[in-house]
């Protein structure tokens, strides 16, 4: 081991501490240092090579060290690296807001919130939609309704909004009143009362990521939607991890043609390289905001709007139009789909394979997922389990090559 990896694992199991990670199982464990990366891989402080099967953590769709992005980058820190977005504009958030605005019909989403990450958008949807409530004479309306197993951030507020037991039952209680459903049957036959006291549904579009990369059945977003106007419900789209073309068009909710009151989007917004994150609404949202000072939304924090992380979602639009990311991507997915299919049906450890668009969730049995993502790095590719299941989700401009590789040393790692 070189000296500076050894240094900084020292350093590292001495102060750092690590998110959703039992600390004792990792300082026993030998991490990998990454140091740098370029298009889908990247590289270990001893040198060696893996392909990024996760885009990090589900955010650099366009891969690592993309001249476009780092440029934007270089760019913006010759003009400033920070102001203030309380009390003042800047350029690349206004040229962003403009647009991140016309990539939706127009007069739908034309309004934007810029925060930090995926949770503070949702908690930004959250908060919109109580004072929404509050200040168009329906304050009784409270509540949220959440679908079981859904993840939406881990903040409070947006952990209230999480079915995974383990990662929300033990701050249940401590954060806002939400009612779980199943699915659509199950909200049909909520009490009466209960859909009145509500402000808003949340979902995952088309998947469930942390949930094992569950997809919806085809056309329950637009039943949800319909759900919504009868009942004066806003509908919130969590598009954390599906916005920015991971199910093959820019928006998952494209695919049903649906408009929700709010779209949430992170991790994709910034090709992955920024923290930063955006909530959609309506002028008929807005316009509640409107008049009175009191009727000023409050919410915001400290890097509201940066102008790096504006820069560089500007050049991730361009990359977009320029790669044309979303045209090239089509049979990639397909080539995904091929691949795990044959998995499945011939893989003696792979007991199931769900895709959408560009993430897949390959499960594994006889097996565990963490023994699979292990050696898997033995094998050039890095990825996470959730459980048992493994998350396929490469950067969007993974080649075929590429996914050849990364589906093959899966099919290795699962079988050792
Ligand atoms: N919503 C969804 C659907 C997510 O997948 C995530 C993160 N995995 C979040 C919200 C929270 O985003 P962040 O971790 O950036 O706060």
């Amino acid at each position: 081991m070189r000296d500076d990896t050894r240094r900084w694992i020292e350093a590292d199991k001495k102060h750092c501490w690590h998110p959703f990670t039992p600390q004792d199982a990792w300082v026993a464990g030998e991490p990998l240092v990454l140091v740098r990366g370029q298009g889908a891989w990247l590289w270990d402080s001893e040198g060696r090579r893996y392909l990024d099967g996760n885009s990090s953590i589900w955010t650099n769709i366009h891969g690592h060290h993309h001249p476009a992005l780092d440029a934007a980058i270089t760019r913006q820190l010759d003009e400033v690296a920070h102001t203030s977005y309380l009390g003042f504009a800047n350029p690349r958030a206004s040229e962003l807001a403009e647009r991140l605005c016309a990539l939706f019909p127009a007069g739908t989403l034309e309004r934007v919130f810029f925060s930090d990450d995926g949770s503070t958008a949702i908690e930004c949807a959250m908060k919109m939609a109580i004072q929404y409530r509050q200040q168009t004479g329906e304050p009784e309306r409270t509540g949220f309704i959440a679908f079981d197993q859904a993840y939406h951030g881990d903040t409070m507020g947006a952990a209230s909004l999480g079915g995974v037991s383990r990662f929300h039952e033990r701050f249940r209680g401590h954060g806002v009143p939400v009612t779980f459903v199943s699915g659509m049957e199950a909200l049909r036959q909520l009490p009466a009362e209960a859909v009145r006291g509500t402000a808003a549904v949340v979902i995952e579009p088309l998947i469930q990521g942390v949930n094992e990369m569950t997809p919806w059945p085809a056309g329950m977003l637009r039943e949800l939607r319909a759900w919504c106007d009868a009942h004066g419900v806003h509908l919130i789209l969590d598009e954390v991890m599906t916005g920015f073309g991971r199910t093959g068009k820019m928006f998952a909710c494209q695919h049903e043609e649906v408009t929700p009151d709010f779209l949430c989007v992170a991790k994709g917004l910034t090709g992955g390289y920024m923290p930063m994150a955006a909530t959609f609404t309506s002028a008929a949202v807005y316009d509640a905001f409107r008049g009175a000072d009191e009727r000023a939304f409050y919410y915001g924090h400290s890097y509201t709007a940066n102008p790096l992380g504006c820069a560089v979602a500007l050049a991730s639009l361009d990359v977009f139009e320029s790669e044309k990311t979303l045209h090239h991507l089509q049979p990639k997915i397909a080539l995904m789909g091929e691949l795990l299919a044959e998995l499945e049906a011939t893989h003696p450890r792979v007991r199931a394979v769900r895709q959408c668009g560009f993430v897949a969730g390959i499960e594994v049995e006889g097996v565990t997922g963490a023994a699979v993502c292990l050696a898997a790095r033995q094998h050039g590719l890095l990825t996470r389990p959730i459980r048992n299941t493994i998350v396929l989700m490469p950067p969007l401009c993974t080649t075929e090559e590429e996914l050849r590789l990364a589906v093959h040393a899966l099919d290795l790692a699962a079988r050792e």
